[in-house]
């Protein structure tokens, strides 16, 4: 027993520092993936990266859910396969880009629009390189090249949260210069969990309480406008305010019970709601990192008095984009709403979407000069302001305090706005479908955006 004992006695004294010398090396191993900030597997594909020559990025732009970028390589020779990969070595996606090749210099972009390029609710949740990947084959064997990327941009690193799905988000960290031995863009992608004061999607319910923008009277058949008084005399006072926040008060219950985090610009009848400075109306979706903006609006003819003879669905978006997005909303609103797409044809570019830019005679008009407004700047501001650099925001308080100022207006990271007439309020068949339909018109806007986050 004894003997046992002591042998028990000299294994625990040899085992002792064993482990412990075990122990400080997982210590120093683990301290040093974080100091260097990839794990070894992640250096020893790094080291393979070209070291003489790189891509350089000019510009790189997320606008909703999409990272957008452009830049240029000149390589030594002529190559046969030339990719824009993410990769680490172990997982590889290739980018769809536009190349366009003078000799040996390949210029590339990654979408035409705004709202396309890399999808960023897509990606793994690894580490991943931005990289031009080219091969080349002689005699039967072929040379694959990894080439980096450098920074020629004005922009520095960016963030970014993925949408809820399933309680879980993702963050994801674009930064720059990660690695010592080269430039590098890489895209750190890890799960979390939202911040508070990090939103999914903004809701702009238009106007407030000292705003109604147009009210009238109406008893289900006849339409007049209220009294001097703002009183009906027959009939019951519609405010479009109200009824652009009922609609979106429905809205956003579907969204959340689709699992995305909502916020409002307005969240009452009594709120006053700002346009600009912090959580204004053409700020609050960037204040928040909201991915996507939606102002809710109804119609109106203009004419005081009078019953419009356009009726239906207005949805007005921005410069440069594709319509995947607003074709669904249009299709889904009018299958889930009964409705119509607008008949007004002034400023439309497809069935129900409409781009509302600036004219040369506003800009002249413009009350502050220099104007540096362009017939490419959309007219709407809350479409104009929210999307920053993507939709060349011009509000940049010059003229403060009276000139508003848009803290996000140089931003290349911005959410996708969008502003919705739902239906003309001086128009009976509207009116009627519009308060009896409200539902509907709140099930069909949410098919439509499931829709167009699950293709792809
Ligand atoms: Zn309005």
């Amino acid at each position: 027993m004894r003997k046992r004992k002591q042998i028990k006695k000299k294994i625990l004294k040899t085992a002792i520092p064993i482990t412990s010398a075990l122990i400080l090396l997982i210590i120093l191993f683990l301290g040093y993936q974080k100091i260097t900030g990839s794990s070894i597997k992640e250096k020893e594909f790094l080291e393979t990266i070209e070291t003489n020559t790189y891509a350089t990025i000019d510009n790189y732009v997320i606008y909703g859910i999409h990272l957008r970028l452009e830049g240029k390589i000149t390589l030594e020779n002529q190559v046969e396969n030339i990719k824009l990969v993410l990769s680490n070595g172990k997982t590889e996606l290739e980018i769809p880009w536009i190349l366009e090749q003078e000799e040996n210099t390949y210029n590339f972009k990654t979408s035409k629009n705004n709202n396309e390029g890399i999808n960023l609710e897509k990606l793994p949740e690894e580490d991943l390189y931005l990289l031009i990947k080219t091969e080349t084959k002689e005699e039967e064997k072929t040379t694959t090249k990894y080439y980096s990327v450098e920074n020629k941009s004005i922009y520095k690193n960016l963030e970014y949260y993925t949408l809820t799905k399933n309680h879980k988000n993702n963050k994801i960290n674009i930064e720059w210069n990660t690695y010592e031995n080269c430039p590098t863009l890489r895209f750190k992608i890890k799960e979390t969990t939202l911040p508070e004061n990090v939103y999914d999607i903004t809701i702009d319910p238009g106007h407030d309480v000292t705003d109604p923008g147009k009210t009238v009277c109406f008893n289900g058949s006849n339409i007049i406008d209220p009294d001097w008084y703002g009183n009906c005399e027959f009939g019951s006072l519609y405010k479009e305010s109200d009824m652009n926040l009922y609609v979106s008060q429905k809205i956003k219950e579907k969204l959340e019970e689709a699992g995305y985090k909502v916020t409002m610009t307005r969240n009452t009848e009594q709120d006053r709601v700002k346009v600009y400075d912090k959580m204004g109306s053409a700020t609050m979706a960037n204040d928040t990192k909201s991915k996507f903006s939606f102002a809710i609006h109804h119609n109106s003819s203009g004419i005081n008095g009078g019953i419009s003879y356009l009726k239906g669905l207005e949805l007005y978006v921005a410069n440069d984009i594709n319509f995947d997005l607003a074709n669904y909303f249009i299709e889904e609103i009018m299958a889930s709403a009964s409705t119509v797409t607008s008949s007004k044809t002034q400023h439309l570019s497809e069935n129900g979407i409409y781009q509302r830019f600036f004219t040369e005679k506003e800009i002249l008009e413009d009350d502050v000069q220099p104007s540096n407004k362009t017939t490419n700047n959309i007219w709407y501001y809350y479409i104009r302001e929210v999307g920053g650099v993507s939709t060349g925001a011009t509000n940049d308080g010059r003229y403060a305090p009276t000139y508003p100022k848009n803290e996000h207006q140089k931003s290349n990271n911005t959410a996708e706005p969008y502003l919705f007439e739902l239906g003309y309020m001086d128009n009976v068949s509207d009116l009627n479908n519009i308060i009896n339909n409200k539902e509907n018109y709140a099930t069909g806007f949410v098919r439509a955006l499931q829709k167009y986050l699950e293709q792809e």
